[in-house]
């Protein structure tokens, strides 16, 4: 249990709240949201002074003394951060939340010290765009001015060439603050919690279809639906990792999950591979330090690019083994992330195409949690017609998530004693509690 943890977490986190810095609604307790569209809410809702600012245009040029300048044209003014981070080599603009309104072809040409740029929301009220390096560059300036002919605010980044040694030191100074997930919700209820984890999002588009369909956007409509199915059926409590197209850390998605005790951790992925599009079919992966084949390590490699694709940590994170206790807990956890994958996988293979090898083993960074049983879901592959065509489908994901709730209920059914079943008391399953005296807050 991460018990002796916690008193710290919750320490930074009132700092942060108390300097403004921590969103309290990262993560929804309650994802009762038909779509994306409905969950931004809608611009004209909000006071003046609250709505984001928009971004119309944005533009390359030349900066003194041989530097590249980005310039986004906004509606008005906003404060900009910016800084770099090493390997892969970037620069990083931290904005307000900012509604960008850029043509599609923005940021994807190279010019001068800029290898491309993207951009969207980071975090709840934040957003961030991401500029890859063409060579070692420093942010030499961040201004904004006023436009005169409409009155447009102009945030100009100048980028200045730099050596590795300079640039290294410019990436290693001291990093600004993160954005942090809610608080954890302590109820009284006593169903079994499940986390449903709709991969990436926000800046991170995930894997990107032929046609241009992200795959943070399909799994985040098949999450939903998951998640709906979930509490019609009412006999598990669920909370999404993220409830709309935000980017949350891999890290912070394992925190969530462990923050709130959860009892069983379910993330969903679509997978691409463009040099094989006749591939087709799910996998279902359970965490380990080995991977079944070269092949899964090469896409928990893959997924696990995730933060830095946003610009964000690559830190170890949670769930590194520290003592025999946890240990103890990994391999027990493992038993029950395997014991899920195995019903869920004879509930998916009677409705959709499974992959050759359906269930695997990699090192994905969300299957860490070492008191949580956990399992991410490769539903398909983008690069495939038919797939893509399936996972688009509102009829095939009906029958998959209800084949996937079932899955879950039954699961629980199976491991609940019958009073507890009756719920009476908090089920405990994959828990420390299970081997020995959880250890005890400082
Ligand atoms: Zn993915």
């Amino acid at each position: 249990m991460p018990t002796r943890a916690r008193p710290i977490r919750l320490l930074v986190r009132a700092a942060l709240l108390a300097a403004g810095l921590l969103a309290p609604a990262a993560v929804g307790a309650n994802p009762a949201v038909p779509d994306r569209a409905a969950v931004e809410r809608p611009a004209a809702d909000r006071p003046a002074a609250e709505r984001p600012a928009v971004a119309i245009a944005a533009e390359i040029s030349a900066a003194p003394e041989g530097g590249t300048r980005l310039t986004v044209v906004l509606s008005r003014p906003v404060e900009a951060r910016a800084f770099v981070m090493e390997r892969p080599d970037r620069a990083i603009v931290d904005l307000p939340e900012v509604n960008f309104q850029l043509p599609p072809e923005a940021g994807r040409k190279r010019d001068g010290l800029v290898a491309s740029y993207r951009y969207g929301l980071f975090a709840p009220g934040r957003s961030r765009i991401v500029i890859d390096l063409a060579q070692t560059a420093t942010v030499a300036r961040v201004a904004t001015s006023t436009r005169p002919r409409d009155g447009a605010t102009l945030l100009t980044i100048d980028l200045a060439r730099s050596d590795r040694e300079v640039f290294r030191r410019a990436a290693q100074a001291p990093e600004p603050a993160r954005p942090a997930g809610p608080p954890a919700r302590e109820g009284v209820d006593s169903r079994p919690l499940v986390i449903v984890d709709a991969g990436h999002g926000g800046i991170d588009p995930g894997a990107i279809a032929g046609t241009g369909v992200y795959e943070k956007d399909i799994v985040f409509g098949v999450a939903q639906r998951l998640v709906q199915r979930l509490e019609a059926g009412g006999r598990i409590r669920v909370q999404m990792t993220r409830d709309r197209d935000v980017f949350v850390p891999l890290a912070e998605r394992v925190r969530i999950a462990r923050d709130a005790r959860a009892d069983l951790f379910v993330s969903i992925h679509a997978d691409s591979i463009s040099a094989a599009p006749q591939v087709r079919g799910a996998t279902i992966y359970t965490g380990s330090e080995k991977a079944t084949d070269a092949e899964s390590a090469r896409l928990a490699d893959r997924e696990n690019k995730a933060d830095a694709a946003a610009g964000a940590d690559q830190g170890d994170g949670p769930g590194d083994v520290a003592d025999i206790l946890q240990e103890l807990t990994l391999r027990e956890t493992r038993g029950f992330s395997a014991r899920f994958a195995k019903g869920l996988l004879t509930r998916l293979s009677g409705v959709m195409e499974m992959s050759v090898k359906p269930h695997r083993e990699a090192g994905f960074r969300v299957l860490r949690s070492p008191d949580v049983p956990s399992v991410l879901v490769e539903l398909g592959y983008l690069s495939s017609k038919r797939d893509l065509d399936l996972l688009l489908s509102d009829e095939w994901r009906a029958t998959v998530t209800g084949q996937m709730a079932e899955a879950i209920e039954a699961f629980f059914a199976a491991r609940l004693p019958p009073a507890i079943a009756r719920g009476t008391e908090a089920p405990r399953i994959g828990k420390a509690a299970q081997i020995g005296p959880a250890p005890v807050s400082p």
